[in-house]
């Protein structure tokens, strides 16, 4: 069997052109385009790469994009009014902290001070509770992505094993939490798992999200699953490759995301999607507090 490629760039085309038609929309109703704030400290250059990537972005769909970098000394205290000055400004409609913060910075006391609301990056532990409870909230962009790649690609889910190697907070977890929303029969798996070739093996759906090159191969895959690969590592040749080994498992699987070219390019439309939605949701509680924004049971 050679797999059928699940291609992320065409799936990001048509999401663009999604997109840019209902942020055209909301922009005549309302009058005004919904805003991304990107706050970076000065002085990490991919941080300022990334940032670049996501003005051309907004640029390409009609969102607005406000560059908040801040100087390279800045303190926690500095950070933390910036970001709550971001939230309650009326103008912006989405916050997105770029991470990883300069050491002697505390991410968790950052994101504290986002608005769930606008936290397009779904990291706030509000938006984290409000996926494992099964609500409607901010999801983090590369699972989301994920997910869309397989439901646009109509792989079925319900009732199919899935099992999701990572454990992280941005990738593995809420993917997990979203297979299951999509009623899978979810594993997840994780550095200390035992024979992890046993519980890939068992899997119709196979979600890599670990940072190993290579580590998921055509010999751990049973015949006919979907893969996923979520997995960005650049090798010392300067190639790009997945944690799977696309050459073995290209000829076990049904259907794979490729590396370059699979979940990647999914991600950026869906932080650029989390900020339209994060202007509706503003738009329509404008007058309400965080906290009540936050009450949801
Ligand atoms: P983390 O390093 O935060 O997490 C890696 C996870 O993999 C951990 O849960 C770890 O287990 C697990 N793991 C590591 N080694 C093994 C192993 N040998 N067997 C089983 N599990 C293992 O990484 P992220 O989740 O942030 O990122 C994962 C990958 O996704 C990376 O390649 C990253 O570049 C990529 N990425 C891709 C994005 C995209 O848009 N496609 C966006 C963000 C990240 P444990 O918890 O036990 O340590």
């Amino acid at each position: 069997m050679t797999a059928t490629i699940l291609d992320g760039r065409a799936l990001a085309k048509t999401l663009r052109e999604e997109l840019r038609a209902d942020v055209q929309t909301f922009t005549r109703a309302m009058g005004f385009s919904p805003t991304l704030a990107v706050v970076q400290v000065a002085g990490d250059p991919a941080s300022e790469r990334y940032a670049r990537t996501i003005r051309r972005g907004c640029d390409d769909v009609g969102i607005a994009f406000q560059d908040q970098t801040l100087p390279a000394a800045t303190s926690q205290a500095g950070l933390e009014k910036t970001l709550r000055s971001l939230s309650a400004d009326p103008a912006v409609s989405g916050v997105l902290l770029h991470m990883p913060l300069p050491a002697g910075l505390d991410a968790a006391g950052a994101i504290a001070q986002i608005d769930p609301r606008k936290d397009v990056d779904g990291i706030h532990p509000y938006n984290a509770g409000l996926l494992a409870i099964g609500q409607p909230g901010m999801v983090p962009n590369t699972p989301a992505g994920g997910l869309e790649l397989l439901l646009r690609n109509g792989v079925q889910l319900k009732g199919r094993r899935a099992t999701v190697v990572g454990r992280s907070v941005v990738v593995g977890k809420p993917m997990a939490f979203l297979l299951l929303q999509e009623h899978a029969t979810v594993t997840i798996a994780h550095s200390r798992t035992t024979d992890l070739a046993a519980v890939v093996r068992e899997a119709d759906i196979v979600v890599a999200a670990t940072g190993k090159p290579g580590l998921i191969t055509g010999a751990m895959v049973k015949p006919g699953a979907v893969v996923v690969d979520f997995g960005i590592n650049v090798l010392d040749d300067g190639r790009v490759v997945g944690d799977v080994d696309f050459a073995s498992v290209v000829e076990v699987a049904a259907a794979i995301t490729p590396v370059p070219g699979g979940t990647g390019p999914v991600t950026n439309i869906m932080l650029l999607r989390n900020v339209l939605r994060a202007a509706h949701t503003w738009a329509r509680q404008a007058d309400s507090s965080p906290r009540d924004a936050t009450r949801v049971l």
